[in-house]
């Protein structure tokens, strides 16, 4: 109970941030729908009673003229309201999921790619996907809640003079008696708090089928993923994978999913027809009331048609209540996720410091990182320095930490222990806008995005047409380039455009060379940058290599060791640990050395076997 109030209260406070006129808004659009049938109950009263006294027809019409004027100023301001509302209301929608993305984008990293993190993004779309946005279905509950407790007002208002009847009469039996009034309250109160529980409880029964069903929505997204995605098309095909697929997703939807629907369905069906009965009830328990004291002569007419009004719209807005504080459940775990991840701090800190970008120097000493979670350390003790202008290659079998190494290097983490330098300066005390300027990585796993050729090079900036064309060149996909409809301008891929380019693994990774070149930082980061590559396009890279880093400070990984000899320094990586560091010729003359057997164990399919003795 308590951690509802609490996100009900921040999340007001967040609707108050984001759009400040939206609660003032539903609360006077409440008002006015929780007023709108006491005018009618109000004046049909005062109608029949100047009916059946004096007849007055300039009365009458006054009362018949005011019951329409104000159901019209009444209905006039919700219509004139209602687009604006809604209108707002969007905008606070976007709002909201512009937050969550800002968030994403600006977390750590190492956050980002936490398991428990990526799992509570999960849910937090999952979840959107179920109740649309929280803050708007709060604002939609704020209405409902704040009319049914205008309609419980307005009720009691016309109900007052109630108790002065049923207390003044007295004597003869209970039906003139103070304690049928009591009763009939007694009853109401009893059915009222039957009803906020039954609801509650259809409302929990619909959220937990609504969890287990989206876990089982979850599945089949993937499995709808995996057969329309191209990509995934070639193995889903050759492996012939379709029925395994489409066998669990029959399985989980129409088997899994139909029996949580079928029991929820009847659970549910069963809380809403006692709520019905009930309904039922009171509303029989009004009528005997006002019918015992009306065929006593208890009531006059007015008070007859007044009350009967005033006892229903009670259960209206009893029931209105209800059906809100049941919402409850189910937008509850969306406004949890949305601020467990609005709050989930960034823990990397920037400093304020500068460093000459012309020519860059790196050290790292006695640098120690593991993973966040990971029992043990990924790279251990590292130290190495590349020179202003070097050349360095990192080589080592799978899992060595090369990888790692590298996203230490952009900052992507910080070390456990340890220090990176840059030009003598601690990378931790760089501004940040320094440590993006200081690295062009294209890494392994690289990503273009859905853009323009152009707006994929330069990050949406204004492209500088000459400089852009050179790179493109320089990474031998100009020509390709210009075969496109639109040349630079053309969509990369057809997510966001029909008429969008589909371009070959290599093509792409040319085009990832290209964008770093483009950004000409001081660092040239390359994590296998010819591995999709044809051995001429690999051969024109490297012939390219000299001009794309020139006067640049380059690391390079690769697989392909011979590859790595155009590179002043190579670093052999083993289970987290520099275990060499030389120049190709000199690592070679260790016999017993990890790069040595890397490189016999690759030449030996390249050389003929003299040759890889004699190397
Ligand atoms: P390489 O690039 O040499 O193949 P990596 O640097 O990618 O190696 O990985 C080194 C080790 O760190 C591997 O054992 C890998 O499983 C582990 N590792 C990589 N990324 C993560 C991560 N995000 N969380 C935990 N362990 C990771």
């Amino acid at each position: 109970m308590m951690r509802t109030i609490r996100y009900y209260c921040k999340a007001f406070r967040k609707i108050a941030a984001f759009e400040p006129l939206l609660i003032p808004l539903t609360l006077v659009l409440a008002v006015a729908t929780g007023a709108k049938p006491f005018v009618n109950i109000y004046f049909s009263a005062r109608v029949v009673s100047e009916l059946s006294g004096a007849r007055s027809v300039s009365t009458l019409t006054t009362l018949v003229l005011l019951c329409l004027g104000l159901n019209f100023a009444l209905q006039i301001l919700t219509e004139w309201l209602m687009p604006t509302f809604s209108m707002i209301r969007s905008r606070m929608y976007e709002k909201e999921r512009m937050e969550i993305e800002h968030k994403l984008f600006t977390l750590d990293f190492a956050k980002l790619e936490n398991s428990d993190f990526q799992e509570l993004v999960h849910l937090h779309s999952e979840s959107m996907e179920k109740v649309f946005s929280a803050f708007a279905q709060l604002c939609w509950m704020l209405r409902d809640f704040v009319t049914g407790v205008s309609t419980l007002v307005c009720a009691f208002i016309l109900l007052a003079p109630l108790v002065r009847i049923g207390f003044t009469k007295t004597g003869e039996g209970f039906v003139h008696s103070p304690w049928f009034f009591i009763a009939l309250l007694l009853f109401l109160a009893v059915s009222v708090v039957i009803i906020l529980l039954l609801s509650n409880q259809t409302s929990r029964i619909w959220f937990s089928s609504l969890e287990r069903y989206g876990k089982l929505n979850r599945l089949f997204r993937c499995y709808r993923d995996i057969l329309s995605n191209y990509n995934s098309g070639k193995e889903v095909r050759l492996y012939k994978e379709q029925p395994l697929i489409e066998r669990e997703a029959t399985e989980a939807l129409l088997t899994k999913g139909e029996t949580i629907l079928r029991e929820t369905s009847q659970k549910s069906a069963t809380a809403s027809s006692y709520i019905a009965i009930l309904g039922a009830l009171v509303g029989f328990g009004v009528y005997v009331f006002i019918g015992v004291k009306g065929l006593l002569g208890l009531f006059t007419i007015e008070a007859l048609v007044r009350y009967t009004g005033a006892f229903m719209q009670i259960i209206s807005g009893v029931t209105s209540i209800a059906v809100t504080l049941g919402k409850s459940a189910e937008i509850l775990p969306n406004l949890e996720y949305f601020f467990r991840i609005a709050e989930t701090e960034s823990k990397m800190e920037y400093g304020t410091k500068e460093v000459d970008l012309e020519k860059v120097e790196i050290e790292f000493r006695h640098v120690w990182f593991r993973y966040p979670g990971a029992e043990n350390y990924t790279l251990k003790d590292i130290s190495l320095k590349i020179g202003k202008g070097e050349r360095l290659a990192v080589v080592g079998r799978n899992g060595s930490g090369k990888t790692t190494f590298i996203k230490l290097l952009c900052r992507l983490y910080d070390p456990d222990r340890g220090e990176i330098l840059v030009n003598g300066v601690d990378l931790r005390t760089l501004s940040k806008d320094c440590c993006l300027r200081l690295f062009s990585v294209v890494f392994q796993d690289f990503k273009l995005f859905s853009l323009s050729v152009e707006d994929n090079m330069t990050a949406g900036e204004t492209a500088e047409s000459e400089r852009l064309w050179r790179c493109l060149t320089e990474a031998d996909v100009a020509k390709r380039v210009e075969r496109m409809a639109k040349r630079e301008k053309t969509t990369l891929y057809k997510d966001m455009d029909k008429d969008g380019v589909e371009v070959s693994g290599g093509e792409a990774q040319k085009l990832a060379l290209a964008r770093a070149l483009y950004k000409d930082a001081p660092i040239v980061v390359l994590d296998e940058p010819t591995a999709a590559l044809d051995p001429v396009a690999e051969h024109r890279i490297y012939q390219q290599f000299n001009n794309f880093v020139e006067g640049k400070t380059a690391i390079y990984i690769s697989h392909r060791l011979s590859s790595c000899r155009f590179c002043d320094t190579i670093a052999v990586f083993r289970k987290g640990e520099l275990v060499q560091c030389g120049t190709h010729d000199a690592l070679l003359q260790e016999a017993d050395g990890e790069y040595k057997q890397l490189w016999d164990a690759q030449a030996k399919y390249y050389l003929p076997p003299k040759e890889t003795v004699n190397l």
